[in-house]
């Protein structure tokens, strides 16, 4: 096998190389978390919060009405049970008693509105629970087959990186190094077919001796508008 030829192989050991680190690296992206995962526990945090902000309006609402309950009582036993005759007094008594069960009323109002919410709200929480379990396990088994996969991959680079030692000793130094350079400028590829009469790196037209000399691959012919190594 020619020089050039050699270099065809290690380039395609290359592409394999670049093709699985990607990969590699993309798994490892994702290892990083799920983001609907993330999402749903973020839900979650935002429920339990309006959660605890109900209970406690419904609390307080619930302490208001228990505490206009105790002055209500003592108000309406002094008015029904004989111990006050005097007629203002009897009137500023239920004056007292009406203002207290309309500020009831209004708090009764309210609860009933919050235990409404609490109720919408704890639905919520429920289905915001179950969403997390339901997508913690779904990542949990993605990360098993992500860790494997990334694995695999470590694995295949191992090899590859084996297999392209192993090439890099078929071809002369200097080559090889005009090659790692060319590999570096230009997009990976350093190596490029003669296809017609042009370049298949570059697409322009190569002249016809320099094509000869490329085609018959006895000697290195480098494109003179890309500088990629040319072969048949
Ligand atoms: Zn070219």
């Amino acid at each position: 096998m020619s020089h050039v030829a050699e270099l065809v192989v290690l380039q395609e050991i290359d592409a394999e190389g670049a093709a699985a680190r990607a990969a590699l690296a993309s798994v490892e992206a994702r290892l990083l978390g799920d983001d609907e995962l993330d999402e749903a526990r973020r839900t979650l945090i935002t429920v339990e919060a309006e959660r605890a902000a109900i209970l406690s309006s419904q609390r307080k609402l619930e302490a208001e009405v228990e505490r206009l309950n105790d002055r209500i009582a003592p108000e309406e036993k002094r008015l029904y049970d004989g111990s006050v005759r005097n007629p203002k007094e009897l009137t500023g008594i239920q004056h007292e008693l009406e203002l207290l069960k309309t500020t009831r009323g209004h708090h009764e109002d309210a609860l009933v509105e919050v235990l409404d919410r609490a109720e919408a709200v704890d639905r919520q929480h429920s289905e915001a629970q179950r969403s997390v379990a339901a997508l913690e396990e779904r990542w949990s088994h993605a990360q098993e087959e992500l860790r494997l996969e990334a694995r695999r991959l470590a694995d295949a680079i191992t090899r590859i990186d084996q297999r392209r030692e192993a090439q890099k000793a078929k071809v002369p130094p200097r080559l090889l190094a005009t090659y790692e350079d060319l590999r570096a400028r230009k997009g990976g590829t350093a190596v490029a077919r003669v296809r017609g009469n042009t370049c298949s790196g570059c697409r322009i037209s190569i002249p016809d001796a320099l094509r000869s000399r490329a085609l018959a691959g006895v000697v290195v012919a480098q494109c003179p508008s890309c500088e990629r190594i040319l072969h048949a």
